[in-house]
């Protein structure tokens, strides 16, 4: 029986990891993780899954677009680019397909085949809809899966500084440890880019003249700009730590003439 981690380079699947590598053991535990380019995953992730597998002893797995090494890998708006679009046909995000729901589809298929594996996210006990979903998607095609934070009544830390480990410096500003510049994010998360990294807001704006599509629902990344201009000029915080509705109030207080506030679901990547 394999013990495969969805290991996204995240918190919650860190501590997964560490709970699952515990109660069935280092040489049962696969740490799977599709990399993601340099200049969209921060080093600071990289260096706390690679902390993480150390202390583990459990080297990760990479379930790669292509087996491409990292640095070869398209990130988020390469693959949208390349493909004229931004959502695939059912609607989700064309670039979780392309980055992580293929890659990740075909690696089962190829390495465990008879399905005799438990497949480990690290939804907690509030995504119940993650969790069912994802549940029933892998549980029709004959995956078991498995949610230890949500699930497991012990054996599994809150934190890794309990270990040692620092959690990525990358949830100071951000909630997820997904993509910067993630395509499924909100305008919040987008206010962020803006003010952190340029390089991948102008990206952005390079994909949305490319697919000649937009990005968020509301506007275009440049319509956006003197909005988020105003923000950054009266110290509005760049943190997704504020919950939206009131993040966007603070906004208005502060005086931002803004009529788009609205924000929109969480990534719903497989992990
Ligand atoms: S984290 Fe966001 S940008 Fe990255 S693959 Fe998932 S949806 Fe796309």
């Amino acid at each position: 029986m394999k013990h495969i981690v969805c290991y996204s380079g995240g918190h919650s699947s860190a501590r997964v990891a560490i709970a699952v590598a515990k109660k069935y053991g280092a040489e049962n535990t696969i740490l799977l993780n599709h990399d993601i380019a340099e200049s969209v995953e921060s080093s600071d992730i990289k260096r706390f899954k690679a902390q993480v597998s150390n202390y583990l002893g459990v080297p990760i797995t990479y379930a790669n677009i292509k087996g491409l090494p990292v640095d070869q890998l398209p990130d988020q708006f390469d693959v949208v680019v390349e493909a004229s679009a931004f959502k695939v046909g059912s609607g989700t995000e064309l670039c979780t397909s392309r980055l992580k729901t293929e890659p990740f589809m075909k690696w089962l298929k190829e390495n465990a085949p008879d399905k005799d594996c438990v497949i480990y996210y690290g939804f907690d006990a509030n995504e119940q809809h993650r969790i069912q979903r994802r549940a029933s998607i892998l549980g029709e095609q004959g995956y078991k899966t498995d949610y230890p934070i949500a699930l497991w009544k012990d054996g599994v830390i809150s934190s890794t500084l309990e270990i040692g480990i620092e959690p990525p410096m990358q949830y100071e500003h951000f909630k997820h440890a997904n993509c910067i510049g993630c395509l499924k994010a909100g305008k919040q998360h987008w206010y962020i880019v803006y003010c952190t990294r340029p390089d991948i807001w102008e990206k952005a704006k390079w994909a949305e003249d490319e697919i000649g599509y937009t990005i968020l629902r509301e506007s275009t990344l440049e319509a956006l700009e003197p909005v988020f201009a105003d923000m950054k000029r009266l110290g509005v915080p760049a943190t997704e730590h504020i919950e939206a509705n009131a993040f966007w109030a603070g906004v208005r207080r502060a005086g931002v003439d803004t009529s788009t506030e609205q924000d929109r679901k969480p990534c719903e990547c497989l992990f």
